[in-house]
């Protein structure tokens, strides 16, 4: 069976959530199917093992759920990136836009090495300022973001116009909502 065609069977789709006009991709779906999500994991892994990635960040929440056992499988480090005012010790923080509303998103100071090549991973990319806003605190520890990763992306929304020349990767895209 086509990956793609199992992967959008599990992905839920609700419209006009959380507010009229948007159409959610609703990954909890995948989450319940254990087969969907190990392919997700599978590919991921198949995707990057060969690419000089020194760690992974990923953004709450649902970000945290592919990464933890990515970064497992690959052996590399988590790096939390969180929504203000959760991170306990000293963190960059970046304000920025959300496909609805506004946020804030932070990072341990102590969890950035200088100098890494860091993959930053979320569960959708929309309009890509979420994914941007983790370039931006990644980058204030002196790290580099060698790619950005979605398990969905809605390449309609332009998000590799926010995100520049680095690669982005999903597993599945949708073109409309
Ligand atoms: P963006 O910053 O516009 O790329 O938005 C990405 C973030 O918002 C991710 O954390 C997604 O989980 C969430 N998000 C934005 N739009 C949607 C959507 N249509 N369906 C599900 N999640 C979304």
């Amino acid at each position: 069976m086509n990956a793609n065609i199992s992967l959008d069977q599990a992905i839920r789709k609700i419209p006009d959530f959380p507010k009229p006009g948007i159409l959610f991709y609703d990954i909890t779906g995948i989450l319940v199917n254990p087969p969907a999500f190990r392919e997700c994991i599978d590919r991921m892994v198949e995707m990057y093992e060969h690419s000089h990635i020194d760690a992974i960040a990923a953004i709450e929440s649902r970000g945290f759920v592919f990464a933890a056992p990515f970064a497992e499988r690959m052996g590399i480090p988590l790096i939390l990136i969180r929504k203000k005012g959760k991170l306990p010790g000293q963190t960059y923080g970046c304000k920025y836009n959300l496909e609805y509303g506004t946020a804030e998103l932070e990072v341990h100071r102590a969890d950035v090495k200088a100098g890494e090549r860091i993959l930053v991973m979320d569960d959708l990319i929309a309009t890509g300022g979420t994914l941007n806003a983790a370039r931006n605190v990644l980058e204030q520890g002196g790290a580099t973001v060698s790619g950005f990763f979605g398990v969905v992306g809605l390449p309609f929304l332009n998000y590799q116009a926010v995100l520049g020349e680095i690669p982005v990767r999903t597993l599945i895209e949708y073109h409309g909502e």
